[in-house]
């Protein structure tokens, strides 16, 4: 069984296995140098088990191809694979029941670079602390070269001359320049 299929097989965290209509597994090549990393997947992620297909999906894909690497060329996942319901806040049970599975991705895709987007994949990595504090620089854990950013729902909410869609903006294209 390869580790996608023991993935939608998990029914480690019994809530979210009994409404979801997907396991998440994730987006994107084998291997990849660059992997970019969410929370959880939506609505919408959940309805066609891919993720980062809604807004914030088209915004990161435009960023990623004006940065000068294609969406289909970089691998995209959550820490979480099953959607909460009406998207609350994993359990800290839910995300630690979920860590091997990432990093067990993580192990198979052996990126050069990993971006976190928003709070929740950043202290997944980094341990409790805040965005501000870790974003826009590399930060060596375990052996990954991680760079947390914003999410892009908050580069959304904050519109197109917000400080969150040039962080984000800046801060693939720094990720990319590293993986070229
Ligand atoms: S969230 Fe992760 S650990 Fe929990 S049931 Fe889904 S795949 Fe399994």
């Amino acid at each position: 069984m390869t580790l996608a299929d023991q993935m939608r097989a998990c029914t480690r965290c019994p809530e979210l296995a009994a409404v979801r209509r997907h396991v998440v597994v994730g987006s994107g090549p084998d291997r990849a140098r660059l992997v970019v990393v969410g929370e959880a997947p939506g609505a919408q992620e959940d309805d066609t088990g891919l993720p980062f297909v809604g807004r914030s999906g088209q915004l990161l894909d435009q960023l990623l191809a004006e940065a000068g690497l294609p969406r289909s060329e970089v691998a995209v996942l959550n820490t979480l694979k099953c959607r909460p319901p009406a998207n609350r806040v994993p359990t800290r049970v839910e995300t630690a029941n979920c860590r091997p599975w990432t990093t067990a991705q993580l192990e198979v895709l052996a990126p050069d670079v990993v971006v976190t987007l928003g709070l929740s994949a950043a202290r997944w990595f980094l341990g409790k602390t805040t965005l501000t504090a870790v974003r826009s620089r590399v930060h060596e854990v375990e052996g990954w070269r991680v760079l947390p950013t914003f999410h892009p729902a908050a580069a959304l909410r904050g519109g197109p001359q917000g400080e969150p869609m040039r962080v984000l903006r800046e801060d693939l294209r720094t990720a990319v320049e590293l993986v070229a």
